[in-house]
């Protein structure tokens, strides 16, 4: 098993950002027209159906983008998702370039009952973006964001990825929360609630949504805010893609330094009991401004460290002081936290998470970091260190948000904690996937509920979406009774 991989670490800093991109978008002519007979498709409850020629090239010569079946230049590129265990073939799919295009994707897949996939950054664990004889609508070509200094606000489009937001926010001197890893997609990552190192200043991604465009099964083009389909932006707020393809998210923008305190503290795995313990108690009385969170993980020399990543958004010399007791713990190896640009956390693990990566990952909602937590923590790790233990620290504005105001339930969670990792070669899947599924099980009990956007298994929708469920529900029978969005961790309609 690849070591190097998931070592969310300052080590990782040194590691250079290469993201893949997702090839361009060839300008032949739409391969819809070039279906010489009826392709196989797959009905929403698996059934195979016909799909003329006659209606592919119209919903071909209906869209600015092409439509790419198998055998297309772009057509293997267009399938790829970020990770590698996901080897899918839709029968067609329709790479969009605007609202219009979208709403006569979806159409035509609502029209004849179709299996649907919705592509934003492709960076879903369990592969929800893609499917095998289903239509995939490809938002990737759609990927524009600007930023308005004027009214603090940033415009992204449905398949725009967290690195472009960063960087039309940071243009303007202006930031809103985004995830780790900048070539996620903004679409999942933040449908699904959206975790990144400046939530604990302003909030989950959803927390600073204040509008969104999106296409309901209807094939509709709808506003959702504070003010038009509330229930829908509520539903939004948490619920994932289960109601339409979002085609823009309207973010609010908060003034920035990006030179800022941030960087990675490093211990040895000896002093572990320590360092977890520690941060047990210290954590609890952290200002918003400072995001720091432990991960276990093991370094492409073979060592085992325990590693604390911090970004402190506010007066340098407040966060130094903040940072002291946490530093005078143990003895480490590496102190790595200093003034730099927030774009070299934003990028740091980008290759160490390069797409094609084979990736399973399991996780939970931690209310308390107890002892008995901490013990088990070191137990698991210890015992077969091949993958990594990480959180995500939450608290802070993140949880001040009331429980019901959005449909992301778990505001009480003071972290997340996430077990997991990576590797290249298919042989390492069963032993990844048990050990990953070993550690977990053992974690459970200190856990409550699960985030679902870091998961492979998120099938439970109920598990993940606890007291939401029934409002989602309702709203899901209201915009799409017949379940065509169901690729996600779904919400049955009422
Ligand atoms: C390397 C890596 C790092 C990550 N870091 C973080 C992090 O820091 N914080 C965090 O909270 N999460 C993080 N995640 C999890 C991430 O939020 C989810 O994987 C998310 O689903 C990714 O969104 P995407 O658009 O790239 O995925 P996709 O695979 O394209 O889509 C995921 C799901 O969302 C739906 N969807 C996507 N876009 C749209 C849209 N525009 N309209 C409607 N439905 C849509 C898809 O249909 C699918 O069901 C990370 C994931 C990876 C792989």
């Amino acid at each position: 098993m690849d070591r190097r991989k998931f070592c969310r670490s300052a080590v990782a800093a040194s590691v250079a950002a290469a993201i893949p991109l997702m090839p361009g978008c060839s300008r032949r002519a739409p391969v819809a027209t070039e279906a010489d007979t009826s392709i196989r498709g797959i009905s929403l409850d698996g059934a195979e159906i016909e799909l003329e020629k006659a209606a592919l090239k119209e919903l071909g010569e209906s869209m600015t983008g092409p439509v790419l079946l198998s055998g297309h230049a772009d057509y293997d590129g267009a399938r790829k998702v970020w990770n590698g265990m996901h080897d899918k073939r839709p029968a067609l799919i329709a790479r969009c370039m605007n609202s219009e295009d979208v709403s006569n994707a979806v159409t035509f897949a609502r029209e004849r009952g179709m299996l649907t996939a919705v592509r934003g950054g492709g960076h879903s664990w369990p592969g929800k973006s893609v499917c095998d004889d289903g239509i995939m609508i490809d938002l990737s070509q759609m990927h524009t964001v600007s930023a308005d200094p004027d009214t603090k606000r940033a415009f992204a489009r449905g398949g725009a990825l967290l690195g472009a937001l960063d960087a039309a926010s940071l243009e303007h001197g202006l930031i809103t929360t985004a995830g780790v890893v900048s070539h996620t997609g903004v679409g999942g990552f933040t449908l699904g609630g959206g975790m990144g190192r400046l939530n604990r200043k302003y909030g989950l991604a959803i927390d600073n949504l204040r509008s969104a465009e999106i296409i309901t099964a209807d094939g509709q083009i709808r506003r959702a805010s504070a003010n038009e389909n509330t229930d829908l932006f509520w539903g939004i707020r948490g619920g994932g893609g289960n109601f339409g393809v979002v085609t823009e998210f309207e973010f609010e923008l908060h003034p920035f330094e990006r030179n800022l305190l941030s960087g990675g503290l490093v211990w040895p795995i000896a002093q572990a009991k320590d360092v977890l313990e520690f941060y047990g108690e210290w954590y609890q009385g952290l200002s918003d401004e400072m995001y720091v969170g432990p991960a276990m993980v093991t370094l492409p020399d073979g060592t085992s460290v325990v590693v604390m990543e911090v970004v402190y958004d506010g007066d340098p010399a407040a966060g130094e002081k903040e940072l002291g007791p946490l530093r005078k713990i143990g003895t480490m190896l590496d102190d790595g936290v200093k003034m730099q640009d927030y774009n070299v956390m934003q990028t740091q693990e980008d290759a160490a998470f390069g797409h094609g990566v084979r990736s399973y990952i399991k996780n939970g909602m931690v209310s308390e970091i107890t002892q008995g937590l901490v013990d088990m923590m070191i137990e698991s790790f210890t015992a077969d260190p091949r993958l990594a233990l990480f959180t995500h620290t939450l608290g802070g504005a993140a949880k001040r948000v009331g429980e019901n105001d959005t449909a992301f339930p778990h505001r009480n969670a003071e972290t997340m904690l996430g077990v997991g990792g990576g590797w290249m070669d298919p042989a390492d899947d069963e032993s990844g996937i048990a050990l990953s599924r070993e550690w977990y099980y053992k974690l459970e009990p200190f856990m409550g509920g699960y985030y679902d956007n870091i998961d492979f298994d998120g099938t439970a929708a109920v598990g993940n979406y606890g007291p939401a469920y029934e409002r989602l529900s309702k709203i899901k029978g209201q915009y799409d009774p017949g379940n065509l969005f169901r690729l996600n961790s779904n919400v049955e309609p009422a």
